[in-house]
């Protein structure tokens, strides 16, 4: 049995030690018992974003053992995982991070108002975004649809400060726990699975250490150079920030302290961490955004909505014969994660010149992707495709060729991923041909193909259709 004081901590999203609100109010109470439960939402995530998730817990539960505490794995309904542990430890409390996806936010709001009728005095804090997305307002008191107001409303407030790791106090005797390995969560990922994982760093030392090394070398040339496909210039921390091994009031604070420093690029990286921010506040305000068309017109646009169609197939296996498209499918395929840049010109390419529903490119991108965020992945896909808030315009499409003459001058990245131009392919081009799953037939490298649609053509298709829907 624990302390008259003991508190089951609920690690969710929220994998760290650090800055971690939550934690640090459940040591202040006394004895913690760490606790993951495998529920429903584990097991709805992509198989890539499953996969991360193991590496991220395992990292967790060995930094949680250097503070002589043991992480304790159960599987089922969250309700009668956190009774039979209440039960089992004798803790009079239940402490959690927010999380602010509908599903999520339905199943805790249940479970507070369960345990606080059982006595347990259940809690939930603020952690895994810079601010609560129903604390920022427009001066109407609404929230916010446009990106730079939003950005102004934040830069003007105070993140809180970062807090250190608590010190924490396990109990003598845990209860059982599961094995994580007998989970299987990187089960879905097939061959993948160890490609992709060499392209991962998890765990909060492995945030830190990315986060201190970017402000460090790279923040000063972020906002000119974060475009390039090919130079590594961003944080690369979207992984960690999504399963919250690092939270963004860290970075916020590090790179305010190189923008006052004279550091040209923070500024524009706090913008990026912003974007994330303006994602979650979407949600939280239109919990379909990963559903609806944001707006509603767009429901009657003609888009290709069978996922069995060949042209969206052939886009998923990184096979359109467009060079710069195929090159991003396959870095995503290869590596859990895709440029910034690339994901907006392959979410052009599909939900434009092929005319495919940007709902099935959403779903690919949240099955492959290790940095899956739910919301900033829904916004991305409606501001490409035209239908979400402060979106680009449907007519302005992206056209590949000039963006990989612009973006990867000198064919790097392309060269990095796609194996069929060259003679002599990289190691990471041929890391695909392992990757993919058998079923795609890709034993070996082709020859390049024409793309399945020409950029002229589905320009043009792709306008007619939008003039036609628009005069209807
Ligand atoms: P940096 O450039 O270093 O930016 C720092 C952080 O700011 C990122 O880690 C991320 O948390 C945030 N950020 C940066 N750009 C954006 C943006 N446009 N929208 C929201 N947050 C941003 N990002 C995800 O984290 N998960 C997703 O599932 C996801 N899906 C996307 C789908 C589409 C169609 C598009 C166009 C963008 C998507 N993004 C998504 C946003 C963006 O591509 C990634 O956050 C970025 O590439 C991550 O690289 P980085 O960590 O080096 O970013």
């Amino acid at each position: 049995m624990g302390t008259e004081h003991t508190t089951i901590f609920w690690f969710r999203r929220d994998l760290r030690l650090e800055n971690h609100r939550a934690l640090s109010a459940a040591a202040e109470r006394g004895t913690i018992v760490p606790l993951f439960i495998h529920d429903a939402s584990v097991e709805a995530l992509g198989a890539a974003s499953k996969m991360r998730l193991e590496m991220s817990l395992k990292a967790l539960a060995s930094d949680l053992e250097a503070h002589g505490l043991s992480m304790i794995f159960r599987r089922g309904d969250p309700h009668e995982v956190l009774s039979e542990m209440i039960a089992e430890t004798g803790a009079t409390a239940v402490f959690w991070s927010r999380r602010y996806d509908p599903a999520g936010v339905a199943i805790d709001t249940a479970i507070k108002e369960e345990l606080s009728r059982d006595g347990i005095d259940a809690r939930s804090f603020a952690g895994t975004l810079l601010f609560e997305p129903w604390t920022v307002e427009t001066g109407q008191g609404g929230p916010y649809r446009v990106y730079t107001p939003f950005w102004k409303a934040v830069r003007a407030r105070a993140v809180p400060d970062v807090l250190p790791v608590p010190k924490l106090v396990g109990m003598d005797k845990g209860p059982s726990s599961d094995q994580l390995e007998d989970w299987h969560l990187s089960r879905d990922m097939h061959r993948g699975r160890a490609i992709v994982a060499e392209h991962v760093q998890a765990g909060e030392r492995s945030a830190l250490n990315k986060l201190h090394r970017f402000i460090d070398e790279r923040i000063g040339a972020y906002k000119a150079e974060r475009d390039f496909l090919d130079r590594g210039a961003t944080s690369e921390l979207s992984d960690a920030l999504s399963l919250g091994e690092i939270s963004p009031a860290q970075c916020w604070h590090l790179a305010q302290r190189a923008m006052q420093e004279g550091e040209q690029g923070a500024e524009h990286f706090l913008k990026e961490l912003v974007w994330r921010e303006f994602a979650w506040h979407l949600m939280w305000h239109f919990p379909n955004l990963a559903q609806d068309n944001w707006r509603r017109e767009w429901d009657a646009f003609p888009w290709i909505e069978d996922s069995s169609d060949p042209k969206f197939l052939a886009w998923c296996q990184g096979r359109t014969g467009v060079a710069i498209v195929d090159a991003a499918m396959r870095e995503m395929y290869v590596t859990g994660k895709m440029h910034n840049r690339a994901r907006m010109v392959a979410a052009s390419y599909l939900t434009k010149h092929l005319g495919v529903h940007w709902r099935l490119g959403l779903a690919w991108f949240e099955a492959c992707l290790v940095d899956w965020d739910a919301a900033s992945n829904a916004m991305g896909w409606q501001w490409v495709a035209g239908s979400g808030p402060d979106a680009a315009p449907y007519f302005r499409i992206y056209n590949p060729d000039t963006q990989a003459d612009k973006f990867d001058p000198k064919a790097r990245y392309r060269r990095r991923w796609l194996a069929e131009p060259y003679e002599k392919p990289t190691q990471t081009a041929l890391q695909f041909f392992e990757a993919a799953p058998q079923s795609w037939h890709l034993d070996s490298v082709e020859a390049p193909k024409a793309p399945i649609v020409a950029l002229k053509e589905g320009r043009a298709a792709a306008l007619a259709a939008y003039e036609n829907f628009k005069s209807q």
